[in-house]
Protein backbone atom coordinates (compact mmCIF):
# COMPACT_ATOMS: atom_id res chain seq x y z
CA UNK A 1 0.00 0.00 0.00
CA UNK A 2 1.71 3.55 -1.17
CA UNK A 3 -0.16 5.58 2.13
CA UNK A 4 1.46 9.02 0.75
CA UNK A 5 -0.03 8.41 -2.70
CA UNK A 6 -3.54 7.43 -1.40
CA UNK A 7 -3.65 10.45 0.76
CA UNK A 8 -2.22 12.56 -2.55
CA UNK A 9 -5.35 11.69 -4.34
CA UNK A 10 -7.79 12.62 -2.09
CA UNK A 11 -6.39 15.89 -0.90
CA UNK A 12 -6.43 15.85 2.49
CA UNK A 13 -4.79 17.96 4.78
CA UNK A 14 -4.21 15.58 7.69
CA UNK A 15 -4.37 11.44 8.56
CA UNK A 16 -3.99 10.50 11.91
CA UNK A 17 -2.82 6.54 12.67
CA UNK A 18 -3.42 5.65 15.89
CA UNK A 19 -2.35 2.37 17.67
CA UNK A 20 -2.59 1.22 21.25
CA UNK A 21 -1.00 -2.13 21.51
CA UNK A 22 -2.29 -2.10 25.05
CA UNK A 23 -5.85 -1.31 24.51
CA UNK A 24 -6.17 -3.43 20.87
CA UNK A 25 -6.58 0.23 19.33
CA UNK A 26 -6.08 0.66 15.58
CA UNK A 27 -7.64 3.85 14.18
CA UNK A 28 -7.16 6.73 11.55
CA UNK A 29 -9.15 9.76 11.84
CA UNK A 30 -8.67 11.40 8.72
CA UNK A 31 -9.02 15.60 8.32
CA UNK A 32 -10.10 16.25 4.66
CA UNK A 33 -10.46 19.75 4.50
CA UNK A 34 -10.44 22.90 7.64
CA UNK A 35 -10.96 26.07 5.53
CA UNK A 36 -14.48 26.50 6.94
CA UNK A 37 -13.84 25.34 10.51
CA UNK A 38 -13.11 22.53 12.01
CA UNK A 39 -13.63 19.10 10.86
CA UNK A 40 -16.63 17.24 11.77
CA UNK A 41 -17.56 13.57 11.01
CA UNK A 42 -18.60 10.35 12.77
CA UNK A 43 -16.63 7.80 14.31
CA UNK A 44 -17.35 3.94 12.62
CA UNK A 45 -16.45 0.76 14.32
CA UNK A 46 -15.87 -1.81 11.30
CA UNK A 47 -14.25 -5.06 11.02
CA UNK A 48 -12.59 -4.00 7.85
CA UNK A 49 -10.78 -7.09 6.02
CA UNK A 50 -7.55 -5.12 5.52
CA UNK A 51 -6.07 -1.55 6.62
CA UNK A 52 -5.98 -0.45 2.71
CA UNK A 53 -9.67 -1.15 3.25
CA UNK A 54 -10.22 0.81 6.17
CA UNK A 55 -7.65 3.84 4.60
CA UNK A 56 -10.29 3.82 1.48
CA UNK A 57 -13.13 4.10 3.60
CA UNK A 58 -12.07 6.74 5.79
CA UNK A 59 -10.51 9.16 3.17
CA UNK A 60 -14.14 8.68 1.21
CA UNK A 61 -16.22 9.61 4.31
CA UNK A 62 -14.10 12.10 5.35
CA UNK A 63 -13.94 14.01 1.90
CA UNK A 64 -17.93 13.61 1.71
CA UNK A 65 -18.65 15.17 4.55
CA UNK A 66 -16.11 18.41 3.71
CA UNK A 67 -18.87 18.49 0.81
CA UNK A 68 -21.76 18.12 3.23
CA UNK A 69 -20.86 20.75 5.63
CA UNK A 70 -19.65 22.94 2.98
CA UNK A 71 -23.12 23.01 0.68
CA UNK A 72 -25.44 23.03 4.22
CA UNK A 73 -23.91 26.43 4.99
CA UNK A 74 -21.67 25.40 8.06
CA UNK A 75 -18.68 26.58 9.80
CA UNK A 76 -16.98 23.28 9.75
CA UNK A 77 -14.93 20.91 7.82
CA UNK A 78 -15.14 17.45 6.70
CA UNK A 79 -13.26 14.71 9.06
CA UNK A 80 -14.11 11.19 9.72
CA UNK A 81 -12.60 8.70 11.75
CA UNK A 82 -12.38 5.26 12.13
CA UNK A 83 -11.91 2.26 14.80
CA UNK A 84 -10.86 -1.33 13.18
CA UNK A 85 -12.51 -4.04 14.71
CA UNK A 86 -15.79 -6.09 15.23
CA UNK A 87 -18.64 -3.56 17.30
CA UNK A 88 -19.83 -7.27 18.66
CA UNK A 89 -17.30 -8.51 20.49
CA UNK A 90 -14.28 -5.65 20.86
CA UNK A 91 -15.83 -2.68 22.36
CA UNK A 92 -14.14 -1.61 25.73
CA UNK A 93 -13.78 1.66 27.84
CA UNK A 94 -10.12 1.77 27.56
CA UNK A 95 -10.04 1.06 23.84
CA UNK A 96 -12.70 4.24 23.69
CA UNK A 97 -11.02 6.02 26.04
CA UNK A 98 -7.57 5.71 24.46
CA UNK A 99 -9.32 6.75 20.95
CA UNK A 100 -10.15 9.81 22.83
CA UNK A 101 -6.62 10.55 23.65
CA UNK A 102 -5.42 10.90 20.07
CA UNK A 103 -8.80 12.65 19.52
CA UNK A 104 -7.83 15.11 22.52
CA UNK A 105 -4.43 15.90 21.26
CA UNK A 106 -5.30 17.40 17.74
CA UNK A 107 -6.51 20.64 19.91
CA UNK A 108 -10.20 20.42 17.94
CA UNK A 109 -9.14 20.42 14.89
CA UNK A 110 -11.25 16.94 14.72
CA UNK A 111 -15.19 16.54 16.43
CA UNK A 112 -16.85 13.66 16.20
CA UNK A 113 -19.84 11.88 16.58
CA UNK A 114 -21.94 8.18 16.36
CA UNK A 115 -21.44 6.07 13.07
CA UNK A 116 -22.11 3.02 12.14
CA UNK A 117 -21.30 0.04 15.09
CA UNK A 118 -20.96 3.21 17.90
CA UNK A 119 -23.76 3.68 20.23
CA UNK A 120 -24.17 6.63 22.66
CA UNK A 121 -22.27 4.72 25.68
CA UNK A 122 -19.05 4.09 23.31
CA UNK A 123 -19.31 8.23 23.15
CA UNK A 124 -19.30 8.77 26.73
CA UNK A 125 -16.12 7.23 27.01
CA UNK A 126 -14.73 9.22 24.34
CA UNK A 127 -16.17 12.45 25.63
CA UNK A 128 -14.31 11.63 29.11
CA UNK A 129 -11.13 12.26 27.20
CA UNK A 130 -12.03 15.15 25.03
CA UNK A 131 -14.56 17.90 24.94
CA UNK A 132 -14.50 17.74 20.72
CA UNK A 133 -17.46 15.02 20.59
CA UNK A 134 -21.20 15.99 19.15
CA UNK A 135 -24.01 13.75 19.70
CA UNK A 136 -23.48 13.24 23.52
CA UNK A 137 -26.39 11.63 25.64
CA UNK A 138 -29.13 14.47 26.26
CA UNK A 139 -28.22 14.35 30.26
CA UNK A 140 -24.75 15.97 29.07
CA UNK A 141 -26.91 18.64 26.73
CA UNK A 142 -27.06 16.45 23.57
CA UNK A 143 -28.76 16.96 20.91
CA UNK A 144 -30.85 13.38 20.86
CA UNK A 145 -31.82 11.15 17.64
CA UNK A 146 -31.08 13.50 14.86
CA UNK A 147 -33.49 11.62 12.67
CA UNK A 148 -36.73 14.11 12.91
CA UNK A 149 -33.79 16.73 11.54
CA UNK A 150 -33.05 14.66 8.63
CA UNK A 151 -37.09 14.36 8.05
CA UNK A 152 -37.89 17.85 8.14
CA UNK A 153 -34.70 18.75 6.00
CA UNK A 154 -35.72 15.85 3.45
CA UNK A 155 -38.98 17.29 3.49
CA UNK A 156 -37.73 20.80 2.35
CA UNK A 157 -35.44 19.11 -0.41
CA UNK A 158 -38.98 18.09 -1.59
CA UNK A 159 -40.31 21.12 -1.50
CA UNK A 160 -37.67 22.81 -3.32
CA UNK A 161 -37.63 20.22 -6.01
CA UNK A 162 -41.44 20.40 -6.14
CA UNK A 163 -41.31 24.17 -6.74
CA UNK A 164 -38.14 23.45 -9.87
CA UNK A 165 -40.11 21.09 -11.41
CA UNK A 166 -44.30 22.19 -11.07
CA UNK A 167 -43.78 26.08 -9.81
CA UNK A 168 -45.43 25.48 -6.65
CA UNK A 169 -44.58 23.84 -3.17
CA UNK A 170 -48.55 22.10 -2.80
CA UNK A 171 -46.81 18.71 -0.97
CA UNK A 172 -50.04 17.65 -0.98
CA UNK A 173 -51.14 17.83 -4.39
CA UNK A 174 -48.23 15.00 -5.28
CA UNK A 175 -48.05 10.94 -4.58
CA UNK A 176 -44.80 9.71 -2.95
CA UNK A 177 -43.05 6.38 -3.16
CA UNK A 178 -41.13 6.02 -0.21
CA UNK A 179 -38.63 3.21 0.80
CA UNK A 180 -37.91 2.87 4.01
CA UNK A 181 -39.83 4.13 6.74
CA UNK A 182 -36.91 4.09 9.70
CA UNK A 183 -36.10 6.33 12.07
CA UNK A 184 -36.38 9.34 9.16
CA UNK A 185 -38.75 7.49 6.60
CA UNK A 186 -41.44 7.44 9.04
CA UNK A 187 -41.13 11.25 10.08
CA UNK A 188 -41.57 12.07 7.04
CA UNK A 189 -44.25 10.09 6.34
CA UNK A 190 -45.79 11.30 8.99
CA UNK A 191 -45.35 15.13 7.18
CA UNK A 192 -46.56 14.34 4.09
CA UNK A 193 -49.64 13.13 5.31
CA UNK A 194 -50.19 16.00 7.45
CA UNK A 195 -50.34 17.84 4.23
CA UNK A 196 -52.82 15.66 2.85
CA UNK A 197 -50.37 13.91 0.25
CA UNK A 198 -51.19 10.13 -1.36
CA UNK A 199 -48.22 7.98 -0.07
CA UNK A 200 -47.12 4.57 -1.03
CA UNK A 201 -44.47 2.88 1.37
CA UNK A 202 -42.60 -0.35 1.31
CA UNK A 203 -39.96 -2.00 4.28
CA UNK A 204 -38.15 -5.39 5.14
CA UNK A 205 -40.03 -4.52 8.42
CA UNK A 206 -43.56 -5.60 8.09
CA UNK A 207 -44.37 -3.75 11.57
CA UNK A 208 -43.00 -0.68 10.22
CA UNK A 209 -45.01 -0.89 6.81
CA UNK A 210 -47.73 -1.45 9.16
CA UNK A 211 -47.41 1.13 11.29
CA UNK A 212 -47.57 3.12 8.39
CA UNK A 213 -50.63 2.20 7.23
CA UNK A 214 -53.20 1.79 10.34
CA UNK A 215 -51.48 5.07 11.77
CA UNK A 216 -50.90 7.40 8.41
CA UNK A 217 -53.04 5.49 6.32
CA UNK A 218 -50.82 4.96 3.56
CA UNK A 219 -50.80 2.44 0.99
CA UNK A 220 -48.46 -0.87 1.51
CA UNK A 221 -46.49 -1.75 -1.86
CA UNK A 222 -44.00 -4.78 -2.43
CA UNK A 223 -40.40 -4.28 -1.65
CA UNK A 224 -39.42 -4.67 -5.29
CA UNK A 225 -42.54 -2.70 -6.43
CA UNK A 226 -42.04 0.36 -5.23
CA UNK A 227 -39.91 1.17 -8.42
CA UNK A 228 -42.92 0.80 -10.34
CA UNK A 229 -45.53 2.93 -8.06
CA UNK A 230 -47.03 5.54 -9.97
CA UNK A 231 -45.89 8.86 -8.25
CA UNK A 232 -44.45 11.95 -8.94
CA UNK A 233 -41.79 11.62 -6.32
CA UNK A 234 -39.65 8.96 -5.40
CA UNK A 235 -38.19 8.83 -1.56
CA UNK A 236 -35.39 6.60 -1.08
CA UNK A 237 -34.66 6.26 2.74
CA UNK A 238 -33.50 2.95 3.17
CA UNK A 239 -30.48 1.83 0.85
CA UNK A 240 -27.65 3.75 -1.19
CA UNK A 241 -27.62 2.77 -4.81
CA UNK A 242 -31.00 2.12 -5.71
CA UNK A 243 -30.74 4.41 -8.67
CA UNK A 244 -28.86 2.29 -11.19
CA UNK A 245 -29.05 0.93 -14.59
CA UNK A 246 -32.34 -1.34 -13.94
CA UNK A 247 -34.10 1.26 -12.04
CA UNK A 248 -33.80 3.65 -14.31
CA UNK A 249 -35.69 2.20 -17.09
CA UNK A 250 -38.79 1.40 -14.27
CA UNK A 251 -38.85 4.68 -12.54
CA UNK A 252 -42.06 6.99 -13.53
CA UNK A 253 -41.51 9.39 -11.12
CA UNK A 254 -40.37 13.42 -12.10
CA UNK A 255 -38.58 13.69 -9.24
CA UNK A 256 -36.21 11.69 -6.71
CA UNK A 257 -35.72 13.30 -3.16
CA UNK A 258 -34.99 11.30 -0.38
CA UNK A 259 -32.82 10.93 2.75
CA UNK A 260 -30.37 7.86 1.66
CA UNK A 261 -26.93 8.50 1.24
CA UNK A 262 -25.24 7.41 -2.07
CA UNK A 263 -28.26 7.33 -4.22
CA UNK A 264 -26.91 7.11 -7.67
CA UNK A 265 -25.17 3.70 -8.17
CA UNK A 266 -22.58 5.82 -10.54
CA UNK A 267 -22.33 9.57 -11.19
CA UNK A 268 -23.62 8.64 -14.73
CA UNK A 269 -26.67 7.94 -13.57
CA UNK A 270 -27.12 11.52 -12.30
CA UNK A 271 -26.49 12.22 -15.47
CA UNK A 272 -28.95 10.16 -17.19
CA UNK A 273 -31.86 11.47 -15.16
CA UNK A 274 -31.21 14.48 -16.14
CA UNK A 275 -31.39 13.94 -19.52
CA UNK A 276 -34.88 12.35 -19.27
CA UNK A 277 -35.95 15.40 -17.28
CA UNK A 278 -36.06 13.61 -13.96
CA UNK A 279 -35.01 16.28 -10.93
CA UNK A 280 -32.23 14.79 -8.74
CA UNK A 281 -32.20 16.26 -5.09
CA UNK A 282 -28.46 15.41 -4.49
CA UNK A 283 -28.32 13.33 -1.54
CA UNK A 284 -25.55 14.85 0.87
CA UNK A 285 -27.54 17.95 0.97
CA UNK A 286 -30.93 16.38 1.39
CA UNK A 287 -30.42 14.87 4.38
CA UNK A 288 -27.95 17.35 5.83
CA UNK A 289 -30.39 18.05 8.82
CA UNK A 290 -28.71 15.31 11.45
CA UNK A 291 -25.47 17.51 10.85
CA UNK A 292 -26.95 20.74 11.05
CA UNK A 293 -28.46 19.43 14.49
CA UNK A 294 -25.54 17.79 15.90
CA UNK A 295 -23.34 21.12 14.90
CA UNK A 296 -25.78 23.47 16.97
CA UNK A 297 -24.42 21.03 20.20
CA UNK A 298 -20.67 23.13 19.70
CA UNK A 299 -22.45 26.82 20.91
CA UNK A 300 -25.24 25.73 23.10
CA UNK A 301 -27.75 23.14 21.99
CA UNK A 302 -30.89 24.52 20.81
CA UNK A 303 -33.97 22.27 19.35
CA UNK A 304 -35.71 26.06 17.51
CA UNK A 305 -32.52 27.17 16.36
CA UNK A 306 -31.45 23.66 14.96
CA UNK A 307 -34.92 23.27 13.28
CA UNK A 308 -34.71 27.03 11.82
CA UNK A 309 -31.23 25.99 10.59
CA UNK A 310 -32.44 22.62 8.69
CA UNK A 311 -35.13 25.01 7.42
CA UNK A 312 -32.30 26.38 4.92
CA UNK A 313 -31.95 22.66 3.34
CA UNK A 314 -34.90 24.41 1.37
CA UNK A 315 -32.57 27.50 -0.12
CA UNK A 316 -29.89 25.25 -0.30
CA UNK A 317 -31.17 22.86 -2.62
CA UNK A 318 -32.59 25.78 -4.82
CA UNK A 319 -29.66 27.24 -5.35
CA UNK A 320 -28.19 23.93 -6.51
CA UNK A 321 -30.44 23.92 -9.24
CA UNK A 322 -30.06 27.62 -9.88
CA UNK A 323 -26.31 26.18 -10.39
CA UNK A 324 -26.67 23.65 -12.56
CA UNK A 325 -29.00 25.66 -15.10
CA UNK A 326 -26.47 28.75 -14.75
CA UNK A 327 -23.33 26.24 -15.88
CA UNK A 328 -25.61 23.20 -17.74
CA UNK A 329 -24.05 20.41 -15.06
CA UNK A 330 -26.27 17.92 -13.68
CA UNK A 331 -28.01 18.61 -10.38
CA UNK A 332 -24.71 16.08 -8.62
CA UNK A 333 -22.43 18.33 -10.20
CA UNK A 334 -23.81 21.95 -9.32
CA UNK A 335 -24.06 20.30 -5.35
CA UNK A 336 -20.20 19.61 -5.36
CA UNK A 337 -19.55 22.71 -7.31
CA UNK A 338 -21.40 24.79 -4.57
CA UNK A 339 -19.14 23.31 -2.33
CA UNK A 340 -16.04 24.00 -4.37
CA UNK A 341 -17.46 27.62 -4.26
CA UNK A 342 -18.16 28.22 -0.99
CA UNK A 343 -14.51 26.64 0.29
CA UNK A 344 -12.27 28.85 -2.30
CA UNK A 345 -14.61 32.03 -1.18
CA UNK A 346 -14.50 31.54 2.20
CA UNK A 347 -10.72 30.92 1.97
CA UNK A 348 -9.98 34.00 0.10
CA UNK A 349 -11.55 35.69 2.97
CA UNK A 350 -10.08 33.75 5.70
CA UNK A 351 -6.45 33.81 4.12
CA UNK A 352 -4.90 37.19 4.24
CA UNK A 353 -5.57 36.65 7.85
CA UNK A 354 -4.24 33.66 8.45
CA UNK A 355 -1.20 34.88 6.61
CA UNK A 356 -0.19 37.56 8.71
CA UNK A 357 2.72 37.37 10.48
CA UNK A 358 2.50 36.58 14.36
CA UNK A 359 3.89 38.87 16.29
CA UNK A 360 4.91 38.69 19.99
CA UNK A 361 4.49 41.14 22.53
CA UNK A 362 7.45 42.90 22.13
CA UNK A 363 6.58 43.88 19.11
CA UNK A 364 9.34 41.21 16.87
CA UNK A 365 8.26 38.69 14.93
CA UNK A 366 8.96 35.23 15.57
CA UNK A 367 9.90 33.74 12.49
CA UNK A 368 11.21 34.84 8.96
CA UNK A 369 14.20 37.03 7.77
CA UNK A 370 12.81 40.57 7.74
P1 LIG B 1 -33.14 3.08 9.72
O1 LIG B 1 -32.26 1.88 9.77
O2 LIG B 1 -33.87 3.52 10.93
O3 LIG B 1 -34.24 2.90 8.55
C1 LIG B 1 -33.97 2.28 7.34
C2 LIG B 1 -35.18 1.44 7.01
O4 LIG B 1 -34.98 0.87 5.72
C3 LIG B 1 -35.41 0.29 7.98
O5 LIG B 1 -36.75 0.31 8.44
C4 LIG B 1 -35.12 -0.94 7.14
O6 LIG B 1 -35.93 -2.06 7.51
C5 LIG B 1 -35.46 -0.44 5.76
N1 LIG B 1 -34.86 -1.22 4.67
C6 LIG B 1 -33.64 -1.82 4.63
N2 LIG B 1 -33.48 -2.45 3.46
C7 LIG B 1 -34.60 -2.22 2.73
C8 LIG B 1 -35.03 -2.60 1.43
N3 LIG B 1 -34.27 -3.37 0.64
N4 LIG B 1 -36.22 -2.15 0.99
C9 LIG B 1 -37.01 -1.40 1.79
N5 LIG B 1 -36.66 -1.04 3.03
C10 LIG B 1 -35.46 -1.45 3.50
O7 LIG B 1 -32.22 4.26 9.13
P2 LIG B 1 -32.54 5.81 9.15
O8 LIG B 1 -31.81 6.42 10.28
O9 LIG B 1 -34.00 5.99 9.01
O10 LIG B 1 -31.81 6.27 7.82
C11 LIG B 1 -32.38 6.06 6.54
C12 LIG B 1 -31.38 6.45 5.48
O11 LIG B 1 -31.04 7.84 5.62
C13 LIG B 1 -30.06 5.68 5.55
O12 LIG B 1 -29.58 5.51 4.23
C14 LIG B 1 -29.14 6.64 6.30
O13 LIG B 1 -27.79 6.43 5.98
C15 LIG B 1 -29.63 7.98 5.80
N6 LIG B 1 -29.38 9.08 6.74
C16 LIG B 1 -29.93 9.08 7.97
C17 LIG B 1 -29.71 10.14 8.84
C18 LIG B 1 -30.34 10.17 10.21
O14 LIG B 1 -30.39 11.25 10.82
N7 LIG B 1 -30.85 9.07 10.72
C19 LIG B 1 -28.90 11.22 8.45
C20 LIG B 1 -28.34 11.21 7.16
C21 LIG B 1 -28.59 10.13 6.31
Amino acid sequence: MNIFETIDKTEHEEVVFCHNKDVGLKAIIAIHNTVLGPALGGLRMWPYKTEQEALNDVLRLSRGMTYKAAVSGLNLGGGKSIIIGDPKTDKSEELFRAFGRFMDSLGGRYITAEDVGIDVNDMEYVFQETDNVVGVHQMHGGSGDPSPFTAFGTYQGIKASLEKKYGNQEVGNYTYAVQGVGHVGFELVKLLRADGAKVFVTDINQEAVNQCVEELGCEAVGLDEIYDVDAEVYVPCALGATVNDETLERLKCDIICGSANNQLAEERHGNELEKRGMIYAPDYAVNAGGLMNVSIELEGYNRERAMRMTRNIYYNIKKIYDIAERDGIASWQAADRMGEERIQTMGRVKLPYMNQRKVNFSGRTKSGNS
